[in-house]
């Protein structure tokens, strides 16, 4: 068959390995999965009491401009309805941008390690990939700026960056802003957004007001804690959402996901105590990196990437035996560090006095 060329050889994502797998393989009673940023809280208890009573009819298509979720989310931001657009996850935003932008011959810049799902929709469009390595796990953006050139479509900033937490403070990124060109689409990756408490960063939604090439990417899968229902939307100005729009899929989420989405909205609480939480959470992380002298990276989301002085892959491999899945460094282009996401406190405390049993194991702590 006539597959594009750039398909052959490429691999599907590789998600955080599932935990009944884990529990079949190793026949472990309980397992807990540390390993996609979850919201280990869950979600709002709204949302549980709305599925099981909410008398919807499931034959009907949803909406596909999902209206409903438009208002609230617009309301809820402050930007006009029209300046929404709404994905199947942020995933689905971003293959949206990427099949909308890209094609070979042109290319796009981002961080390495970053997001994988930047590179990897690229590819499949068939544009190169220009990657710029971190400075000190931070988007180095004077080498992405002199990455840009004028075959260059899409810059992404993921702020704050995936895998390794850090941000790009407000003061960077509005000169990195006013310098990339203007027919450049700026993408600012927020899938953390709620998580930030560094006063350094500021909200960014005045940039999409300043600027018609930039578009803010942000996600019901991680504080909201509903992965399972797949609601990424971008912000942007009218024009450049109309102009994505077309290549939206027709229906792009579910009834159910919108409606959801509605409720964990109006539960502000609900976010509130999980960024209360995670951030005690990520202090128990940050004590016991300190009190065995292993490098990790200032966290401003829900994980936190430290250094094992081991093979990473061993790690993995050893705590998932012990029940907790979690992700190797060397699956992220961050070899000799684990990352891990924040759990409850009870399971941070397990986690790490088996990770301490571990590291003695492989003979990095005495
Ligand atoms: C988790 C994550 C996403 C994907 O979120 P979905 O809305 O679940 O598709 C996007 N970007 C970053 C940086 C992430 O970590």
């Amino acid at each position: 068959m006539k597959f594009k060329k750039q398909i052959y050889g490429m691999k599907a994502y590789q998600p955080g390995k599932p935990i009944e797998e884990v529990q079949k393989e190793f026949g472990l009673k309980e397992v807990v999965k540390l390993a996609s940023n979850e919201n280990p809280f869950g979600c709002s208890p709204k949302v549980k009491d709305f599925i099981v009573n909410n008398g919807m009819n499931f034959a009907i298509y949803p909406d596909g401009y999902a209206q409903e979720l438009r208002t609230a989310v617009s309301q809820h931001l402050g930007v006009d309805e029209s300046q929404l657009l709404f994905g199947n996850g942020s995933d689905d935003i971003i293959a949206i941008i990427t099949r909308a932008l890209l094609y070979p011959g042109v290319n796009t810049v981002m961080a390495d390690p970053s997001f994988s799902q930047y590179s990897h929709n690229a590819e499949v469009e068939g544009a190169e990939v220009r990657k710029v390595p971190l400075k000190d796990g931070k988007h180095d953006l004077e080498k992405m700026l002199e990455a840009i050139d004028e075959n260059t479509s899409i810059v992404w900033v993921c702020n704050p960056n995936n895998p390794t937490g850090t941000i790009v403070s407000d003061e960077e990124l509005s000169s990195f802003i006013e310098k990339v060109p203007s027919d450049v689409l700026i993408v600012l990756d927020e899938a953390y957004f709620e998580y930030i408490t560094d006063p350094a960063y500021k909200d960014t939604l005045h940039y999409v007001e300043e600027y018609p090439n930039v578009l803010i990417m942000r996600t019901f899968s991680k504080a909201y804690g509903l992965a399972a229902f797949r609601i990424g939307y971008a912000i942007g100005q009218s024009k450049l959402i109309a102009a994505l729009d077309p290549v939206r899929a027709p229906f792009n989420n579910t009834v159910l996901s919108q409606k959801v989405a509605i409720v964990a909205l109006e539960d502000q609480q609900f976010i509130q105590e999980t960024v209360e939480q995670t951030e005690k959470g990520k202090q128990q992380y940050v004590e016991f990196c300190n009190k065995h002298g292993l490098k990790y990276y200032p966290s401003q989301t829900n994980f936190i990437l430290f250094e094992v002085k081991a093979d990473s892959d061993v790690i993995f491999q050893e705590m998932m035996k012990r029940g907790f899945i979690i992700r190797s460094g060397n699956a992220l282009g961050t070899p000799g560090f684990i990352r891990v996401s924040i759990g409850t406190e009870e399971q941070n405390r397990k986690f790490l006095s088996l990770l301490e049993e571990v590291l003695k194991e492989q003979g990095v702590l005495a």
